[in-house]
């Protein structure tokens, strides 16, 4: 039978097949010796070894579309970053850090601000046009009153999800929303889904539908140390990157070289100074962490 690693916890695998339920799986012998290792999100063969324990054995990992290091998982399609709209009010250097991340990884981001029912018209429109030009697909929730819910739900369908955001921002609450039982009390589907705030959790899967898979990872809850050369920064701002053909000098940094049309942009208002100045900021961070 086939089917994906939702969970990895001490040597064992935990394998949902569509339409049989999980099975508990060990993997066989040969994995070891070729160096394979099994990660959540893998595809996978397994044998039944018995129906009634859900008790299986692993015998073939499938070739992966890509693979994530830290945190470990393979055959991600997307990014949901979720930020709240208000309370607390988004961080924007810490956003756009998830952002240079998921840019890096080469992994699509969908942009999400919940908390969409505590803030206004002008807020919202606010945060559109900072982030409009890069282009990430936005959606304004709110898991308190349900809305969007549901064009947040078709965004995922069909796709690996992970889900990515610094705590108090919703993201228990909107998982709860997507999850197909949904009319469970809170507290219930927090164990269920043991999105605990006390232990260290391991990367999970938790299946949103058919074939539509969400994956909370405490690997993409915190403030990550970005460690790369600065002048790869600026590729990873999708609206920079458009321009850069026009700056005067051919691999300019958009920071203090003449003729930068990135910084013009700035000024006309078609690249916002927000986005700007974090790109400042994680150019500056870069610069001192360099090692010769
Ligand atoms: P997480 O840490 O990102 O998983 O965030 P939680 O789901 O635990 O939510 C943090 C707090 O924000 C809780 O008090 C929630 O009740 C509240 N919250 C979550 N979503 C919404 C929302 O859409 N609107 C409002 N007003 N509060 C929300
Ligand atoms: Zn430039």
């Amino acid at each position: 039978m086939q089917g994906k690693i939702v969970k990895g916890i001490a040597g064992f695998y935990y394998v949902d097949v569509v339409g049989s339920g999980v099975y508990e799986c060990k993997a066989k012998g040969g994995f070891r010796r070729d160096g394979k290792k099994p990660l959540v999100g893998d595809n996978v063969e397994i044998c039944v070894l018995d129906e009634d324990r859900k008790v299986g054995s692993m015998t073939e990992i499938f070739p992966r579309k890509n693979q994530l290091i830290r945190p470990a998982a393979a055959n991600v399609d997307q990014a949901l970053v979720v930020f709240a709209a208000a309370r607390p009010k988004p961080h924007f250097n810490l956003l756009d850090r998830f952002l240079v991340r998921m840019e890096r990884e080469k992994i699509p981001v969908i942009l999400c601000f919940n908390k969409e029912d505590i803030v206004t018209e002008e807020d919202v429109k606010a945060l559109e046009d900072i982030y409009g030009a890069t282009g990430y697909p936005l959606i304004f929730t709110s898991a308190k009153e349900e809305t969007n819910i549901e064009i947040l739900k078709r965004a995922l369908r069909g796709k690996t999800t992970v889900l990515a955001g610094p705590s108090g921002v919703g993201k228990s609450s909107l998982v709860n929303r997507l999850i197909p039982e949904a009319d469970m009390e809170t507290g219930e589907i927090s164990r269920k889904i043991e999105r605990g705030k006390h232990t260290t959790r391991h990367s999970q899967l938790f299946l949103l539908g058919q074939d539509s898979y969400l994956m909370d990872t405490p690997g993409f809850s915190s403030l990550s140390v970005l460690d790369f050369e600065k002048e790869e920064l600026k590729a990873y701002f999708p609206e920079f990157a458009r321009w850069e053909e026009a700056c005067r000098f051919h691999g300019c940094d958009h920071i203090h070289e003449p003729g930068c049309k990135v910084k013009e942009k700035v000024e006309e208002g078609a690249i916002s100074p927000v986005r700007y100045k974090s790109y400042q900021e994680i150019y500056e961070e870069l610069r001192g962490k360099r090692r010769y």
